[in-house]
């Protein structure tokens, strides 16, 4: 057991522990700042929210009846709590409960266990772990966003309810911690899913009317195209394998339309967004749509916040913000749906490598959900 309270500053900064400074919780004179406990036989990190005050006054971590849970689910597992995991927190000191400074302010020890342990499978118990562990920059939302999630990283990070959650017996809650729990130890040893997309710069249109399935996504003027002047800027398109993108011109609007108006099959997020700009922007309706991932995603789990094509791609993939540099730039200045944006004022190899990564996350959000569905 790693006890920060006795150690040299060069050792700390081997762990990480190198903002206690800028960290209110150094006001908790009593607590030792227990980093970890447990001999990772499996590989396995348990990460909850903070040390309670028994483990202070032990000096060990996980004495409470939640962690008792912990341990007897993964003892129905054959899987020994102390012998095979190692057990951390959010925050190494106990105190009030943990805010998202203090979270910053500890996580280098957290993040530099994790790149020297290199853990098979990560528990996150509740919002502060939650928190620590994944990379998430927009809305975070609570627990019941996150939790039955797996969410690929090095290996899979899959959050659950934690200790704060058990306020009284709520069989509801039980059931789910109970599958969550199953749900993540399914994921370990598991390798999360290497997807990536190569964006082409092009119009090459024709090279998907022979293809059975096409995910296309339009970058635009605003949300609605009925006010005069706005426009469908850029297109993508993507089967999976090859996307390409580009901007929307005379030299390639009627190749567009003959591709919308094809037997191939469609894919959108969202796919009321693509039609009302197909049908008021392009004077088509679009024939043969197939699948809709936002619809798909709600059907699937009809909680919220869950349904965007970016979130989608986070939980399953991995991959996150890659649309954190041209959001701001995406979004109308005031709440109106007939606004305008300054999609104009986006650099064009941003803007298309970022439309072609919607294509490309569509599609394979499709697939996945055509499994999951049973279809
Ligand atoms: S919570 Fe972490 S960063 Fe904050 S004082 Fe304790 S050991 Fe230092």
């Amino acid at each position: 057991m790693q006890n920060l309270f006795d150690i040299d500053n060069g050792e700390r900064e081997n762990l990480g522990i190198t903002k206690c400074a800028s960290c209110g919780r150094l006001g908790s004179p009593d607590s030792p700042k227990l980093l970890h406990n447990g001999s990772g036989g499996k590989r396995i990190l348990l990460v909850g929210s903070q040390p309670t005050k028994k483990d202070d006054e032990t000096g060990t971590l996980a004495n409470s009846s939640f962690w008792t849970r912990v341990e007897l689910l993964l003892r129905s597992h054959n899987i020994h709590m102390l012998r095979d995991c190692w057990i951390m927190n959010s925050v190494a000191c106990h105190g009030a409960s943990p805010n998202p400074k203090h979270i910053e302010c500890c996580n280098p020890a957290l993040r530099k266990f994790i790149d020297d342990n290199n853990p098979r499978l990560i528990l996150a118990f509740g919002m502060d772990a939650t928190r620590a562990l994944l990379d998430w920059k927009k809305d975070f939302g609570g627990i019941q966003k996150w939790r039955g999630f797996t969410i690929p990283q090095s290996c899979y990070v899959c959050p659950m309810f934690g200790e704060l959650d058990f306020h009284e017996e709520n069989e509801a809650v039980n059931t789910l911690f109970r599958m969550d729990f199953e749900n993540a130890l399914s994921m370990y040893g598991m390798e999360p899913p290497q997807i990536s997309c190569k964006v082409e710069v092009s119009d090459d249109i024709e090279y998907f009317m022979d293809k059975p399935v096409v995910a296309f996504d339009y970058e635009t003027t605003g949300l609605k195209p009925d006010a005069s002047g706005h426009r469908i800027v850029s297109c993508s398109l993507s089967d999976g394998d090859r996307t390409i993108a580009f901007m929307l011109d005379n030299r390639n609007m009627e190749r567009l339309k003959t591709f919308l108006v094809s037997d191939v099959a469609k894919v959108a997020a969202n796919m009321k967004f693509e039609e009302a700009w197909s049908r008021v922007y392009l004077g088509v309706k679009v024939k043969n749509w197939l699948h809709d991932t936002m619809l798909m995603s709600h059907v699937l789990d009809n909680r919220r916040g869950i349904t965007s094509v970016k979130f989608q791609a986070y939980v399953r993939y991995g991959i996150s913000d890659y649309d954190s540099e041209i959001a701001p730039f995406l979004k109308a200045e005031v709440d109106n749906g007939n606004a305008f944006n300054r999609i104009d004022e986006i650099p064009v190899d941003k803007l298309l490598e970022y439309n072609g990564m919607d294509s490309f996350i569509e599609y394979h959000v499709y697939q996945d959900q055509m499994k999951e569905y049973g279809i």
